[in-house]
């Protein structure tokens, strides 16, 4: 199955092992919770933030080894961006995971790439993404900043 030889790489099966950046984060700023029931995946997503960059992200859930892997890559992908540069991150990963086209600084997210291909997996590996979406919205609403 070359599907599966390309989905479940050496990346995508350590990060389900020893996920990082696995466990309740405290202090945090912001906690938002994810489910994908077409799968059963559940995340909650903690961001620590710091002069409006993101100083720690981490995650506790239970889900399949895609949506554990995405969420482990993402978090020590978002450690150190600025908000923006987070909800960038976010478009341009939904967007390879759609197109299966790998966008400019994904770095080891790539390795999920393979996920474009089978249709039933890429709520798994967007989960932690949207929820990171909504994460940032309520960081945005929070902050007020249009007054
Ligand atoms: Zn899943």
């Amino acid at each position: 199955m070359s599907l599966l030889d390309d989905l479940y790489q050496t990346v995508i099966l350590e990060h389900n092992r020893r996920p990082h950046n696995h466990g309740a984060l405290e202090p945090h700023d912001v906690a938002q919770e994810g489910v994908n029931p077409s799968c059963g995946d559940e995340l909650t997503l903690y961001l620590r933030l710091s002069d409006g960059t993101i100083d720690k992200a981490a995650f506790v859930g239970e889900g399949c080894a895609i949506s554990r892997a995405s969420a482990s890559l993402m978090t020590d992908a978002l450690a150190g961006l600025d908000l923006a540069a987070a909800a960038a991150l976010a478009v341009t990963f939904k967007e390879m995971i759609r197109s299966g086209e790998v966008g400019e600084g994904l770095g080891d997210l790539a390795a999920l790439q393979g996920v474009s291909k089978l249709h039933a997996r890429v709520k798994c590996a967007t989960l932690p993404w949207v929820t990171l979406q909504q994460a940032l919205a309520s960081l945005g609403g929070q902050a007020g900043s249009d007054s």
